[in-house]
């Protein structure tokens, strides 16, 4: 937006605001309340509106995201380097579930059309998923996967397509150490994902050691879901009758078949919107992130949870600094306490690499004018709505259960995707200021992006625009409201995202806190 200067306060305690025009501002230039800009702006960077004096907080989101590390007069560009860090919050006397949000109104009759599973999970698209217990046959299992494309899916035109789940685990690995249970049980549930139908097939080396009976234990896998058999259908490259590369890949291909007849039988129905399973996270932040984008998604969060549907927000590190008010709007104590404690599993985690919260900004968030881990934090953390806090999903773990969900997992946007695609996401959710390209194969991912200049140049990868909320054009309901709609259009498949339509897909990276050996 260029024209009339424009700028943003979130809150009305904050003593800075943001330049929301293309371009940021010129020194000199005069804002519309009079106060004239001694620095040049750039968008989405703060600009003090009162005096700061030196050690005085600066207010942004109604919290102090940093100190003045010297004077600040009105009108100063406050960048990063003014500001100094204030300390983690403490994990001891936080208030525990002192502030669920009573029920929402209901919100009823919204419905897609979804692919139902035997586990009475709700598919979005329905998707063949070779799961791979090691990274030793990952070519293999790619070249029988590109055969399988050619060769048999046009024969099953109901299948949406095939993917492999592959990934950098199973060998060379401490696989008894205590945290390998996270990258153990993630693989495990990737492959029960809602949008593969139930169907599991496994491809093993043979002597790595997530030997498939680890992975999927009897039992891991319902009857039901696996659909006519119990048994875990396994293809070993290092089996015997194996004789060559050629009768591995005639293996996989055939064993493959079994399961495309029986995902070509099954249709899309009408379900409630309750069947959603949404990961919200955002990657490439700006300061607009907070204003917008996030914000519309927190909007769109409260719709879901009133509608019945699941939503999972993650990303440890951009929440641990709001920890007080997620703690408070646990439905229970419980609740509270799992909070907490997968929290100062993080903050150990950091520690033991010598760092903390605030090796998460990048060069680019600070280049959107987000000046440090607690101004991102703030802005990151309304994806989450007002709604009450259900559950904790730990790394790794399946959600059970419906409603708002505190799903940990590292911020990074390749870890927290594939963690919320473990944990049953059947959607997902991505806003963004800088700009990423990111998708999953398995998952449909909506992009949102926070500015309307960012929405302009990258028209065939952004799937919504919040920009129109700084511009003034839109409200946050307004938006909040149109990715929901969108959602279920998506959903149905009856609308492909951007990164559906151009096939980009990111690799499914897993979260592996243990020791490699
Ligand atoms: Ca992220």
């Amino acid at each position: 937006m260029a024209g009339k200067p424009h700028t943003i306060r979130m809150d009305g305690r904050d003593n800075v605001a943001i330049v929301a025009n293309d371009g940021g501002l010129a020194a000199g230039t005069r804002l519309e309340s009079g106060l004239v800009l001694l620095d040049r702006v750039p968008q989405g960077h703060k600009v003090a509106l009162v005096d700061i004096a030196a050690g005085a907080p600066v207010l942004r989101y109604g919290v102090a995201i940093g100190y003045a590390a010297e004077p600040l007069a009105a009108g100063r560009w406050v960048h990063e380097k003014l500001l100094a860090m204030p300390a983690a919050a403490s994990l001891e006397g936080l208030p525990m579930a002192t502030a669920p949000r009573p029920p929402a109104e209901p919100l009823e009759g919204y419905t897609f059309e979804g692919y139902r599973n035997p586990d009475g999970s709700v598919g979005t698209r329905n998707l063949l998923a070779i799961t791979q217990t090691v990274q030793c046959v990952a070519g293999v299992t790619a070249f029988a996967v590109q055969r399988i494309r050619e060769e048999l899916l046009p024969k099953y035109p109901n299948v949406d397509g095939v993917v492999a789940l592959e990934h950098g685990y199973g060998c060379g690995v401490a696989i008894d150490a205590p945290d390998a249970k996270v990258p153990i049980r993630t693989v495990r549930n990737l492959s029960l994902n809602p949008n593969f139908g139930g169907e599991v097939m496994v491809v093993s080396l043979g002597c790595e050691k997530l030997q498939p009976q680890r992975l999927m234990p009897p039992g891991s896998i319902p009857v039901a879901v696996q659909g006519q058999s119990a048994e875990l259908d396994v293809v070993c490259l290092q089996d015997e009758k194996h004789v060559g590369f050629q009768s591995m890949v005639e293996s996989i291909v055939r064993q493959a078949e079994a399961h495309l007849v029986r995902l070509d039988a099954r249709r899309r129905e009408t379900v409630p919107a309750s069947e959603l399973v949404v990961g919200v996270q955002c990657g490439g932040s700006d300061a607009f992130s907070g204003v917008t984008a996030n914000p519309a998604v927190g909007f769109c969060t409260d719709l879901l949870v009133r509608a019945g549907a699941s939503v999972m927000f993650s990303e440890v590190t951009e929440v641990r600094d709001g920890i007080a008010q997620l703690t408070a709007r646990a439905a229970t104590p419980e609740v509270a306490e799992a909070m907490v404690r997968e929290m100062a599993w993080y903050d150990a985690y950091l520690e033991r690499g010598a760092v903390d919260r605030s090796a998460n900004t990048t060069p680019g968030n600070k280049a959107g004018g987000l000046a440090n881990i607690v101004e991102k934090a703030m802005g990151s953390i309304v994806k989450s709505g007002s709604s009450t806090i259900s559950r904790v999903v730990a790394p790794g773990e399946r959600l059970a259960g419906r409603g708002l969900a505190y799903c940990a997992t590292p911020a990074s946007d390749f870890i927290c995707g594939t963690l919320q695609m473990a944990a049953g996401m059947n959607l997902h959710v991505f806003t963004t200021g800088r700009g990423t390209p990111y998708g999953l194969a398995a998952v449909p991912v909506i992009k949102v992006a926070t500015r309307t200049d960012l929405a302009r140049r990258w028209h065939d990868l952004m799937d919504l625009n919040a920009g129109t909320i700084a511009d003034g054009t839109a409200t946050i309901e307004d938006v909040g409201w149109e990715l929901f709609r969108l959602m279920l259009e998506v959903a149905s498949g009856r609308r492909q995202t951007w990164a559906e339509r151009w096939k980009l897909h990111n690799a499914l990276v897993l979260f592996n806190p243990a020791p490699v050996t």
